[in-house]
């Protein structure tokens, strides 16, 4: 991917003019579509310049790598919300939940109920405000792809066993009184040319239409999808919230 513009406020500029033409270009609203400005493997003064031209939507794939830079921004008064869009491991979900706002990639209902246990410890311990839940989105592999983290449904919808599978875990899951069930996230194929990933956004959109009509209790107000190579396409099916980490830093 070429990386034209020299600074990073530049490419910053670029990708918000690309999300504003493709939101428009939808007949979306462009301020229902958050950036969320993927800083894995980037030091902090790169993220600096980033959070200088107003992002404040950070995402991170690891505990580890996210802690010190929390850490960092957290002691410098950034007011950054970190998204955790990488797989999380149980035996450390109670360390994300000091460090991310919202997760994701909650890829199972174990998962889901460890993340939930350890929000009311947490609670208990005061650690957290008594009532308070965590955000989470759903990563949800419709593509099928085996090397794809996320609950399977292959073929989205239209795969109805597979769907009433999903529906008895997201039962129990938004039962959980730690989590606050948001939404839907998923990770395209990767593919050369972007409207080869449109077929997975659309089934992501169709599913949470769905589960809408299946489970009104929750909003399922977030579609997390789309990236460098394919965020135009993500926005033009329904995302809410766009992954971009390449277009921003560079190559990693
Ligand atoms: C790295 C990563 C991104 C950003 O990908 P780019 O191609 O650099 O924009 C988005 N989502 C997830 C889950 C990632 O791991």
């Amino acid at each position: 991917m070429p990386v034209s513009p020299e600074t990073i406020a530049d490419r910053v500029a670029l990708v918000r003019e690309r999300i504003e033409r493709a939101s428009r270009h939808a007949g979306r609203d462009p301020a229902s579509v958050t950036l969320v400005a993927v800083t894995k493997t980037h030091p902090p003064a790169l993220i600096e310049q980033v959070l200088a031209t107003g992002v404040a939507d950070l995402g991170e794939n690891r505990v580890q790598e996210a802690a010190s830079k929390v850490e960092t921004f957290r002691q410098s008064g950034h007011d950054v919300r970190w998204h955790l869009i990488g797989h999380l491991q149980r035996n450390k979900a109670r360390v994300a939940l000091g460090l991310f706002d919202v997760v994701h990639s909650v890829d199972s209902l174990r998962l889901a109920e460890t993340l939930d246990r350890q929000v009311r410890e947490a609670a208990l311990s005061a650690e957290r405000a008594p009532d308070s839940r965590l955000p989470i989105l759903l990563q949800i592999n419709v593509s099928g792809e085996a090397s794809k983290e996320g609950f399977a449904l292959p073929g989205g919808c239209a795969n109805k066993p597979g769907l009433e599978a999903l529906l008895g875990e997201i039962e129990r899951m938004v039962a959980l009184p730690g989590l606050e069930v948001r939404g839907l996230m998923t990770i395209a194929p990767l593919v050369e040319d972007p409207e080869l990933a449109r077929p997975t956004f659309r089934m992501l959109h169709e599913l949470r239409d769905e589960l809408a009509r299946q489970v009104p209790t929750v909003h399922w107000n977030e579609l997390s999808m789309g990236m460098t190579d394919d965020f135009e396409v993500a926005i033009s099916e329904g995302a809410t919230l766009v992954r971009v980490g390449r277009a921003l830093f560079g190559e990693r």
